[in-house]
């Protein structure tokens, strides 16, 4: 899962700070980690030399919720298929591997994220992917940006492929 890599949100049972369950001081160093899908489980030991009371934590990674707000301000969480699904559409039967794609739709996708909002204007997500789409491939381009921004009218559209 690449959300864990950025902004992700440890909790600690009840969100409670983290305190030696024996003495309550809250020095304690990580002496074992261990990850799955969703969960760490860190084996942990107090510092202060008189207590070294070892116990076991479970941080749970919390995926950052993300929605995409649509211009008639209805909002639809986040999805990294629906992008991939765009995208494919715009390349279709054009030299671009989905490979190329999917560095697209994760590049878009740590972006997104790093911006640390919860919400994020359809209008953005739909620049971003003309931007990598221009660099990517003309005929995906334009089929792209007509779906996704309807040209005015043939005078912007020809400017668009006058730039290309
Ligand atoms: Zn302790």
């Amino acid at each position: 899962m690449t959300y864990n890599t950025f902004a992700h949100k440890i909790c600690r049972g009840g969100g409670l700070p983290l305190t030696c369950p024996t003495c309550r001081k809250s020095e304690t160093r990580v002496v074992d980690s261990r990850d799955d899908e969703t969960v760490v489980r860190r084996r942990r030991e107090c510092l202060d030399p008189r207590c070294k009371h070892r116990f076991t934590t479970y941080e749970r990674m919390e995926v950052p919720r993300l929605f995409v707000v649509k211009k008639d301000g209805r909002r639809e969480q986040y999805s990294r298929d629906k992008i991939l699904t765009g995208l494919r559409k715009a390349c279709e039967k054009r030299p671009i591997s989905e490979g190329q794609m999917e560095s697209v739709a994760a590049d878009l996708e740590r972006e997104l994220f790093a911006r640390g909002e919860s919400e994020v204007p359809a209008a953005t997500v739909g620049e971003r992917l003309m931007e990598a789409l221009r660099k990517l491939d003309p005929v995906a381009y334009i089929r792209f940006a007509s779906v996704y921004r309807s040209f005015r009218d043939i005078e912007s559209f020809r400017e668009e492929l006058a730039q290309l």
